[in-house]
């Protein structure tokens, strides 16, 4: 009997849940049109709600644009909500149901993109609010697309390569009518790789009986993956850090990073930087952390990570507590795991100079506020980290055309782009004197705007 209860158990941790998780009815999402102080953003709501922060700062940088109701009403929620449990036969000879979401919260400039996230804690209002930050990092950096996000709740570190293919191919296939490249385009995130690209661009294909390469971005090289796009996130992480050093008048030299996370954006970003001469001083992860005030040789982490299979015990460098290293002295704080990483509970105790989101949503409006007050110079995830979905348009575009670039042309794109994001944002933010964050909001809702206007309402 205790077996089978263990058992049980065991199985329900891979789906992580024990019931159909709880659905976030429509309605929740009526805004309430209690009067608000025009005056800020609106920080009194569940600290870690993403959608509820997604939303303060849209309805915040909307009313500066004064955006009028009909619009506003229109880009605030998402066009389609998909919610998808399926079974996947598991390794034990066991079926399992999952579940699986897509949100596409616009297609005003393109079709929806975004990537699919695995993991056990996945919601429904968190994919609406990643779906959201889709759209305006997609038009923050000017490129064809709406914004969208997935994701399936499981946890990807204790399933097999054959559960996970699995899972993939299925949940695909239960999106098959919704995806497509002129109508929804997926990439990888938080849990996914290069592999699980690979299998939905397969399913796709089967199903479509021909081989459709630019279904999804962030595929391998060798199927019509693009070269730098693994790289791309934290590539552009590099280039706004070094933006953001000229436009305050910081030296590389000397400059201290720590950086929060060390999978794909965490990692590249730290690669990157260190070879341009930053100091990364402190690794935090979610097994532990890393500290050296001369500097952590990155190439030599990598390789102890890959061996390892962790950071811990990396000779270079002395073992410190995650949570702790983020409030250690240093010029630039890297966020590149989760959300709300940067909450009440610990903005007090930043001492970062520039905060340079490379993960989704890392700070919550509450801790924005204080750090406003501290004078933090904020580079805003739908920045910061748009350097990926850069990259994955430009996959786009050579699986469309079947003529691939060097890495090198990939990265001078990448750059420019890059560079002139931030240009426009901090232009933005200085001509209507708000703070970077809601500049980025701003710029996007407003290109959203036009876009929808010209397109007109089929209503
Ligand atoms: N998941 C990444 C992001 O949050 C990449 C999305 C994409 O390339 O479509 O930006």
């Amino acid at each position: 009997m205790l077996s089978v209860a263990a058992d049980v158990t065991a199985a329900l941790a891979k789906t992580g849940r024990q019931e159909l998780p709880q659905v976030t009815p429509i309605d929740s999402l009526v805004p309430v049109h209690a009067p608000r102080p025009d005056s800020s953003v609106q920080t009194n709501l569940q600290e870690t709600n993403p959608w509820e922060a997604q939303a303060a700062r849209f309805d915040f940088a909307a009313r500066k644009l004064q955006l009028d109701e009909g619009l506003w009403k229109v880009l605030r929620y998402p066009s389609r909500e998909l919610i998808v449990h399926f079974p996947v036969g598991m390794d034990d000879g066991s079926i399992q149901v999952f579940t699986g979401y897509r949100v596409q919260h616009s297609f005003a400039r393109g079709p929806a993109k975004g990537g699919i996230r695995y993991a056990p804690d996945v919601s429904l209002d968190e994919v609406r609010a990643l779906a959201s930050w889709m759209t305006w990092k997609c038009a923050v950096v000017n490129i064809p697309f709406g914004g969208a996000k997935g994701g399936v709740i499981c946890d990807p570190r204790r399933l097999s390569q054959g559960e996970l293919e699995r899972i993939t191919r299925r949940y695909t296939a239960e999106l098959i009518e919704f995806l497509g490249p002129e109508k929804d385009v997926p990439a990888p995130d938080a849990g996914t790789d290069e592999q699980t690209m690979a299998w939905i661009m397969d399913t796709y294909s089967m199903h479509l009986r021909q081989t459709v390469t630019s279904v999804v971005t962030g595929k391998p090289v060798g199927l019509g993956g693009s070269r730098g796009r693994r790289e791309a996130t934290g590539h552009g992480i590099a280039v706004v850090c070094d933006e953001a050093l000229r436009h305050l008048g910081m030296p590389v030299a000397g400059c201290r990073v720590v950086v929060q996370g060390f999978g794909n954006v965490g990692s590249n970003a730290a690669r990157v930087l260190a070879a341009r001469g930053y100091t990364v001083i402190g690794i935090a992860e979610y097994d532990g952390g890393l500290y050296n005030p001369q500097g952590i040789d990155i190439p030599a982490l990598l390789a102890h990570r890959k061996s390892a299979g962790t950071i811990n015990g990396f000779a270079g460098a002395t073992a410190a507590e995650p949570h702790e290293l983020l409030t250690r002295p240093c010029e630039i704080l890297i966020p590149a795991a989760t959300e709300n990483v940067i909450t009440s509970h610990n903005v007090e105790r930043l001492q970062c100079r520039i905060l340079c989101e490379g993960a989704n949503g890392p700070t919550t409006p509450a801790a924005d506020e204080v750090l406003a007050a501290k004078g933090v110079f904020i580079i805003p995830d739908i920045l910061a980290n748009a350097g990926g979905v850069t990259a994955s348009y430009f996959e786009w575009v050579q699986d469309r055309m079947g003529l691939f670039w060097p890495e090198d042309e990939v990265n001078q794109r990448l750059d420019a782009i890059m560079s002139q994001s931030f240009r426009d944002v901090i232009a933005y933010a200085a001509n209507h004197s708000v703070q970077n964050r809601i500049a980025a909001y701003m710029l996007a809702i407003d290109r959203v705007a036009a876009t929808t206007r010209q397109r007109g309402f089929y209503a």
